[in-house]
């Protein structure tokens, strides 16, 4: 196997920065492919625990070349934040192991404002944004509205091209009610963008001349988040499956070995948007603070709910995943009986198909209870020597999912894993 995808299967949050930690030595290059600031990998390993927004979590392995690719949104100020938090920790980077596609549209702070704005306009009606610019960004990059990281080479035609738009986006601002925009917003930016220079590269080039690495390809949230098949219009902005990963990583013409799909135990989603398998009340704040379920990027409560095997199947199969990782069995522990939504009741009717999102508000979920195993699981190492009622519940899941579960996470650590 030379390239796998590690995605989400279900609205993100899975654990897929503890499983690409995980497997991040097997390769030598990690690559994101989409996505920007938005969402958090949570990485614990000997260093310490890390919230990752954009970089790659192959960047606490010696050796790994981690790729920011063409598709994720590079905001610089943020990233420079992110990289000195890993630097403080003795973590190197270097333009040695952290490459930055010449490709990648930049991430403005104008794209931040605005999707502040917006949001407060929508009031009760938000998307929940985690207001980090990423939806006024991609607008912009399908506009063809956006500068490109390799623009920053020209000086003259880079600072031309953000003055064109900036007259722009002042106009759009100030329909809003806001005063004039300036270029001085802009400072921190340019400031940021000197420091990133030296990463900033062709990595389609060096990716070409490395065809024969094992590369990582590396997803932020989940198939259900994916703009185009997950629950339009509270999903991201850009694709998060894994048949984008070679052109958002850089190398459009490679064809992925494997895809390993990473799943929760339970279900949890953040912010708006129809949830179908969630629980609510004491119920939920039981579950949330068992799984210390709090975004990594906002802070903010996670919504939580049973395992959704309509859903998880439905975000297997878009992924087109050949292997499933689950994470977090250990926090179930504690329960006495355990949820799973095994179909949905739409109109009336039973469907164990995932429906068109606008139906979604009007499906009810249909619960069957598994007996909890109520002992802590987190030592054990092998399938074996699990409880037989955690067992019942890891097959009940992979039949339902209709894709094996060879992963089974049963802690935050790096060696919390069953191999099946
Ligand atoms: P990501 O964006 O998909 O990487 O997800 P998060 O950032 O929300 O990470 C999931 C959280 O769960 C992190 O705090 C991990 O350390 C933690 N975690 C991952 N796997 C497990 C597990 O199997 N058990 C427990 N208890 N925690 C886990």
């Amino acid at each position: 196997m030379n390239n796998t995808a590690i995605v989400g299967v279900n609205w993100g949050d899975e654990g897929k920065g503890r499983i690409v930690d995980l497997f991040s030595s097997d390769y030598d290059i990690v690559i994101r492919y989409q996505g920007g600031g938005n969402a958090g990998h949570t990485v614990m390993n000997e260093f310490g625990t890390f919230a990752l927004h954009l970089l790659p979590s192959g960047i606490f392995r010696k050796n790994v070349v981690n790729i920011l690719g063409n598709g994720v949104a590079l905001d610089p100020i943020n990233l420079l934040k992110e990289m000195k938090t890993v630097r403080d920790c003795d973590i190197p980077i270097s333009p040695e192991n952290l490459k930055i596609s010449s490709r990648a549209s930049l991430l403005m702070p104008w794209h931040i404002d605005l999707d502040v704005l917006e949001e407060n306009r929508l009031a009760n009606k938000k998307y929940g944004s985690t207001k980090q610019g990423i939806a006024p960004f991609y607008s912009d990059k399908y506009q063809k509205k956006t500068v490109m990281a390799g623009e920053v080479f020209d000086d003259e035609l880079f600072m031309q091209h953000i003055e064109d738009l900036l007259a722009w986006k002042d106009m759009i601002i100030r329909a809003y009610g806001e005063e004039e925009y300036t270029k001085d917003r802009l400072k921190e930016f340019f400031e940021a963008i000197e420091e990133i220079k030296p990463y900033i590269c062709d990595v389609t080039l060096y990716l070409n001349e490395n065809r024969d690495k094992r590369i990582m390809f590396e997803a932020q949230l989940g198939s259900l988040r994916d703009i185009d098949y997950g629950i339009y219009p509270y999903t991201t902005s850009s694709n998060t499956l894994a048949s984008y990963a070679p052109i958002g990583a850089g190398c459009p013409d490679l064809k992925l070995d494997k895809v390993i799909g990473v799943a929760k135990a339970y279900s949890t989603c953040v912010g708006e948007g129809p949830f179908v398998s969630e629980m609510f009340d004491e119920e939920a704040e039981e579950l949330r603070k068992a799984g210390s379920e709090y975004g990594a990027k906002t802070g903010r409560p996670r919504r939580v709910g049973a395992f959704d095997v309509v859903a998880t199947r439905y975000g297997v199969k878009v992924q087109g995943c050949d292997a499933v990782a689950i994470t977090k069995l250990d926090v179930l522990s504690y329960m006495d009986k355990i949820p799973v939504c095994v179909s949905y009741l739409v109109d009336g009717k039973e469907t164990d198909e995932f429906p068109f999102p606008s139906k979604l508000n009007k499906a009810e979920p249909i619960i069957r209870y598994f007996d909890g195993w109520k002992c802590d699981i987190s030592d054990i190492r092998k399938y074996e020597d699990l409880p037989i009622k955690a067992r019942e519940y890891i097959e009940f899941i992979e039949k339902g999912i209709r894709c094996p579960l060879a992963y089974i996470s049963v802690g935050p650590e790096r060696e919390s894993i069953i191999y099946r």
